[in-house]
């Protein structure tokens, strides 16, 4: 296979699910678009921008009791098939139910990526990022909520207090889990289907990072979260639970949420220091729509900025340097946070072929996760390895580089080159505690454009001596009997920075890391509570607003964030209906 037929064979798959996209076959899992007529004539208590992940839960709970009308927008529309089936992702970045975002060429990162960009894949559909996220569900570390707690110096986001959150969303399916001491971790009534991977091509790879010293765990969102393990992924009964179909679908029938699909919120309206309604764009018609209680933004790490940029909220230099009034000076859009992640593969001298592959119900690969310290007692992980098995048969590694990482095609036919027809541990790297931070700032103020986002990855030289040496930590793994029993061996793609350069040289890893890193596509922290928002998610200096999604994150959190930004969407939920009955 060449990565121009690949690219082809993708872009004729594409082409065939735009038309059985026209059969309409999963609409009746959604909630129908309310009329606009019908809308007009609506008094609503909360509006919700943004039908992602968050915004799908604040749309369950907030109509849960009956009390309160609520009127949910989304700029995107149903999730098409390719996101309801767990194996088909790699279809979707890239189409209409993505927002497209990249970053800026920086001139010094990504510059093995297309176009020298970091490709920002974001959901734009009902389900928002987790109806085309990769399904690991991994909540981090006890001490990354301790840390948001004492930032805030509010205990009730600590790790003991979020628990119950984590608990209700959750309907674990794992007999050895739920048989164990790790069961009070998890909840088995809850909205989100987990189920965790079993595969037995995993355990030979367990066996050997066992060899190499790590823990092997039954469970990382238990009692022990470090070593590695097989994840619990977000997906039940063979469906992609993401939060459009875990909490939307539930609430579809409730008379008293309304939907509004295709439908971009472009600015918030003010009465004084007051959010009291918004005003949005439908098939190029304005419309404006009021709130009696708040205006709830959940628009993901991206357009929540740039939506409250555009509405005159943020640095106050930057609005008004592009014409708009400001409502409040905070520092929307600074401290992004993402993790960087770095490509490894090592190729094994055995032939396989998975039958999981080629069933859209399933993660089509074996995988091998870990939260690692260099420090064996500390408690607290370094870095994140997420490993797919890839087998020997498959052209799955030329598929993930280009339409999944999207480096460039002579980088993807490189590596694939080197592996095929051997059975592969494809590895990323990831930092768990990144020191960089980027940024997210308007280009004009016109909504079409998109902002302006600088990833600021390796802005921090930590982060890149750190990265080395986690590199140089992994990679110890090929030393194990195993590896040596498959002469595993680390496969160095042909790249120009590191021609040259002996292996052994940490100039040559630096050359590396720069050339095979990427976006593990957990942006955050753009509106941090303690900074845009206090800890009741309220904007600092604005009645009637508040942030709920990954932007309020404030220090990113060593898992991937979505299972973050469900407990934040839970209690987000609660604050707002507490803070609600209080007022009358
Ligand atoms: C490719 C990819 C893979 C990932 N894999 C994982 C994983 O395996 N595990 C994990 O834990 N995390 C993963 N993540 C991260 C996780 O999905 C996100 O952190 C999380 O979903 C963010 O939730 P959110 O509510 O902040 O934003 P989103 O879910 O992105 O929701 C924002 C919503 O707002 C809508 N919107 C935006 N602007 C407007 C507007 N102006 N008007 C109306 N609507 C608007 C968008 O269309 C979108 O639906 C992944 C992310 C990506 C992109």
């Amino acid at each position: 296979m060449d990565v121009l037929t690949l690219q082809l064979r993708t872009r004729l798959i594409k082409a065939g699910l735009q038309i059985i996209l026209l059969m309409n076959l999963t609409s009746y899992l959604w909630p129908r678009e309310t009329a606009l007529e019908e809308i007009a004539r609506t008094s609503y208590d909360f509006i919700i921008v943004g039908g992602g992940t968050a915004g799908s839960i604040l749309a369950n709970r907030l109509t849960e009791d009956g009390n309160y009308q609520v009127l949910l927008i989304e700029a995107g529309g149903d999730p098409p098939l390719e996101s309801i089936y767990p194996g088909t992702f790699n279809y979707l970045p890239n189409s209409q139910y993505d927002w497209n975002f990249t970053t800026i060429n920086d001139g010094y990162t990504a510059q093995e990526h297309k176009n020298k960009v970091l490709e920002l894949t974001s959901g734009r559909m009902l389900g928002g990022s987790s109806s085309l996220g990769l399904h690991f569900y991994n909540r981090g570390n006890p001490k990354d909520y301790d840390t948001w707690a004492h930032i805030l110096k509010d205990e009730t986001w600590n790790y003991k207090n979020l628990l119950p959150y984590f608990k209700r969303s959750e309907s674990l399916e794992d007999e050895a889990i739920l048989d164990s001491h790790n069961a009070i971790y998890h909840g088995t009534k809850g909205n989100v289907g987990l189920t965790k991977q079993h595969n037995k091509i995993s355990h030979k790879y367990l066996k050997a990072f066992k060899e190499a010293g790590h823990n092997i765990l039954m469970d990382t969102n238990g009692f022990h979260t470090m070593g590695y393990f097989e994840p619990i992924l977000m997906i039940k009964n063979g469906y992609r639970q993401s939060m459009a179909y875990a909490y939307l679908s539930p609430a579809k029938n409730r008379e008293n949420l309304q939907v509004l699909k295709e439908t971009e919120v472009i600015k918030i309206n003010f009465e004084g220091k007051k959010a009291v309604g918004i005003t949005a764009v439908k098939n190029d018609e304005l419309i404006t729509i009021k709130a009696k209680r708040e205006i709830i933004i959940t628009a993901g790490a991206i357009k929540s900025p740039h939506l409250l940029m555009l509405s005159g909220i943020g640095p106050k230099d930057h609005i008004e340097s592009h014409g708009i009034p400001l409502k409040a000076n905070l520092p929307v859009g600074k401290n992004y946070q993402d993790h960087v992640s770095v490509i490894l593969a090592h190729k094994l001298n055995m032939k396989s072929k998975f039958s999981s592959a080629d069933d859209p119900h399933n993660f089509p690969w074996p995988i091998v996760a870990g939260n690692i310290a260099l420090n064996k007692v500390q408690s607290y992980p370094d870095y994140q390895t997420i490993n797919y098995v890839i087998p020997s048969d498959s052209d799955a590694i030329l598929t993930l580089c280009s339409t999944v990482y999207s480096f460039n095609d002579d980088l993807c036919q490189s590596l694939y080159n080197l592996t095929k027809d051997s059975e592969t541990l494809l590895t990323k790297i990831i930092l768990s505690h990144p020191k960089s931070r980027g940024h997210v700032l308007l280009k004009n103020n016109d909504y079409k454009v998109s902002p302006i986002i600088i990833s600021g990855f390796f802005n921090h030289f930590e982060d890149m001596d750190n990265m080395i040496e986690y590199i140089q930590d992994f990679i110890q793994v090929s030393k194990t009997k195993m590896f040596e029993h498959y002469n595993g061996e680390l496969v160095h793609p042909n790249l120009a920075e590191c021609r040259n350069i002996p292996v052994d040289r940490s100039a040559y890893w630096k050359s590396y890391i720069l050339a095979m890193m990427g976006s593990n596509h957990d942006f955050s922290s753009t509106c941090a509570m303690g900074s845009v928002v206090d800890g009741r998610l309220k904007v600092y200096g604005i009645e009637g607003l508040r942030v709920v999604d990954a932007s309020v994150i404030p220090i990113i959190t060593s898992g991937n964030t979505q299972t973050a930004v469900i407990a934040i969407a839970e209690k987000g939920a609660d604050m707002i209906l507490e803070d609600s009955r209080k007022q009358y």
